[in-house]
């Protein structure tokens, strides 16, 4: 075959060559299904600063952090006293869609810059339980973006390569989140997801039913078992959810 791009011979079923590929390298690739538009917008629906304002007689209103979720993250980034990175980074994450399990279904803004909130632990680190769940969200969005770059039409070496590049940031902020005792179970079942997907099933579903002490794990455990096409043991792993039919609808979000 040859490379789209550029024209060069690419390797078997692969429709960029190897110099294009390394291109694609460190870029956060989420295909369509992974971006909503409307999530940012989801989110100041129940963040919204006017509400909480509300009418004022006084004519003007300062808001002198803006009340967009995520200009309240670059400009804490940007500012002296950094010590509400973990909360606000964490409240961004969270509102725009990103859970602490990993479920495969996420939704994310399809703003260019969620590229740069993955490279905040690089040169941040904090101590607690915010920035560890904040270290999970973005661990999350690595994974989807690991899943998603590997259904390129790359050829099975790129495929591969695109995975495991970013798999391996996941995997490192898991490790991280995994220190806080508090969510070291959830950090694990995340990772069980990911091997998931990178194919080492049985491993997966051994460590998910080790963990299915939680509702969260128990849903990972059925996504797990759909994905697989084992829907008995996918409805066999929610039939005990407190909440059955929240448990179903996630189930089958995300699922064409
Ligand atoms: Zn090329």
């Amino acid at each position: 075959m040859v490379c789209k791009f550029c024209g060069a011979p690419s390797a078997e079923g692969a429709m960029v060559c190897s110099a294009c590929l390394g291109k694609l390298s460190g870029e956060l690739v989420l295909r369509e299904w992974s971006a909503d538009p409307r999530s940012d917008v989801r989110s100041l629906g129940f963040r919204s600063a006017c509400l909480r304002v509300g009418p004022s007689s006084q004519g003007e209103v300062l808001l002198g952090r803006g009340v967009d979720p995520y200009l309240l993250v670059e400009r804490t980034l940007q500012s002296e006293d950094r010590s509400h990175l973990p909360t606000v980074l964490d409240h961004y994450l969270a509102g725009a869609g990103l859970g602490l399990h990993l479920m495969g279904d996420e939704q994310v803004p399809l703003r260019a810059k969620l590229r740069d909130l993955v490279q905040i632990p690089d040169n941040h680190d904090y101590q607690g339980e915010r920035w560890g769940r904040a270290l999970l969200r973005l661990g999350n969005l690595l994974a989807i973006s690991a899943r998603d770059a590997s259904r390129l039409p790359l050829g099975e070496e790129g495929r591969r390569q695109a995975f495991a590049e970013r798999a391996a940031r996941a995997m490192d902020l898991y490790r991280r989140a995994g220190e806080v005792s508090e969510l070291s179970e959830i950090a694990r079942a995340n990772l069980a997801m990911l091997r998931h997907w990178g194919g080492e099933h049985e491993a997966a579903l051994n460590e998910l039913k080790e963990l299915a002490n939680t509702e969260g794990v128990r849903v990972q455990l059925a996504k797990a078992y759909w994905e697989l096409g084992m829907e008995d043991q996918a409805a066999e792993a929610v039939s005990s959810a407190e909440d059955i039919e929240g448990a179903i609808l996630r189930l089958r979000r995300g699922c064409q």
